[in-house]
């Protein structure tokens, strides 16, 4: 057999790291013939075996070879939280240290699954505990669909997670080659074959990622909007500066070109006072006049030290109300995993603080006090 792993390195072959194709290109190229990959694929994301000596259709040296050079190690397991809504959240530790965040969703027709996709974030979106960490860096496709393949073990293959959202810690779109690859896998008929209407990114904005995306995975896209001018929005989601408003939805109607029936997602977090008014309704009415789109109100969810406060009901009610006279299909968010701290932007992990925020944050509050 040809092999490609270093002898000095017996076991550095993380198979839930490769998509169909370079699954194919790995058993090419160790003298196998590719549709060796189908047939693992299989074993391991539909079946749930992780015993290479199990895939009885594998000949003996092949099983042998897999055992002696390959691996399928997801993150491991840390903590495990059931919320008594019955949300799950689980900490996960990555090989080397990081902790990282995934949260299960069950609902009466279906069970989404909210992955992450960075450690920590770069972003300093201003209402997201994950900003507060800063950037540690990004997630290998092993960690990303690995959340998936615990996950899904964990609750048991007769409970299908049935949708995922990269909606836990990260910018997905500033990861994307292994992002794109988890989400190949995900929506593989030989993995774990959801359709790409259940399997939707979200983004704060990074324009040029997005038609990216258009061209090269057709998944169900989500935009992080939260603010409908400019000016609110550099501060908001301060990636704003780079791509402001025009060119974002400029990404968005390139996107929806892909189907007739598509829309996009726009999440938009509901904070007192700064941007819930019916005039932010009406302005936002206008804004998305030429995109087909869904919008999703999300009450804003407290953490340590976060300086906003959620709108009350009435006030959501109200602007949704607004948006939902006009004619656009409109959302509102139900707030799960509270008491587990597991709602969005709730995520946190325990990574070292790169940008030490926390730090400068501090020694301000002590030098006001002094
Ligand atoms: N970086 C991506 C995905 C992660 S955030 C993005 O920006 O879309 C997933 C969603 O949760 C985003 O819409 C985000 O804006 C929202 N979110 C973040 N912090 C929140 C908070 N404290 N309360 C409610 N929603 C929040």
């Amino acid at each position: 057999m040809n092999s490609v792993i270093a002898p000095d390195k017996p076991k550095s072959i993380n198979l839930l790291d490769f998509d169909r194709k370079s699954l194919e290109a790995f058993f090419v190229e160790i003298g196998e013939k590719a549709f060796r990959a189908t047939q693992l694929m299989k074993w391991i994301y539909q079946e749930g075996v992780d015993d290479f000596d199990e895939m009885t259709n594998f000949s003996k040296s092949l099983r042998t070879y897999l055992k002696e050079h390959c691996t399928l190690s997801p993150p491991e397991v840390v903590v495990e939280q059931v919320a008594t809504d019955g949300t799950c959240k689980w900490v996960l530790q990555t090989a080397c240290g990081n902790r990282i965040e995934t949260v299960f969703i069950p609902e009466e027709s279906r069970g989404t699954l909210c992955v992450s996709s960075q450690i920590g974030c770069a972003l300093a979106c201003t209402f997201c505990s994950t900003a507060q960490q800063g950037f540690n860096r990004n997630l290998s496709t092993s960690e990303i669909v690995g959340q998936l393949y615990f996950a899904q073990k964990r609750l048991g293959l007769e409970n299908r997670i049935t949708n995922v959202v990269m909606m836990g810690m990260g910018e997905p779109l500033l990861n994307f080659d292994n992002v794109v690859r988890a989400m190949r896998l995900m929506m593989d008929d030989f993995a774990y074959g959801l359709s790409k209407r259940r399997v939707t990114i979200s983004t704060s904005g990074i324009v040029p990622a997005m038609y990216r995306l258009t061209q090269e995975c057709d998944v169900s896209v989500a935009v992080s909007l939260h603010a409908v001018n400019d000016q609110l929005r550099d501060e908001l989601v301060p990636i704003n500066k780079k791509y402001p408003l025009k060119e974002l939805l400029e990404a968005c109607r390139d996107n929806v070109k892909l189907a007739p029936r598509r829309r996009i997602t726009f999440e938009y977090v509901m904070l007192a006072g700064i941007n819930d008014s019916v005039e932010d309704a009406r302005a936002m009415i206008k804004l998305l006049k030429t995109v087909p789109s869904k919008i999703n109100l999300i009450p804003f969810n407290p953490f340590p030290n976060s300086r906003y406060e959620c709108s009350s009901a009435e006030v959501i009610d109200r602007f949704r109300a607004v948006l939902h006279n006009a004619g656009m299909v409109t959302t509102i968010r139900r707030t799960r995993g509270e008491d587990i701290d597991a709602a969005c932007g709730q995520l946190v992990g325990r990574v070292a603080d790169k940008t030490r925020r926390h730090l400068k944050l501090a020694m301000k509050g002590s030098e006001r006090a002094a």
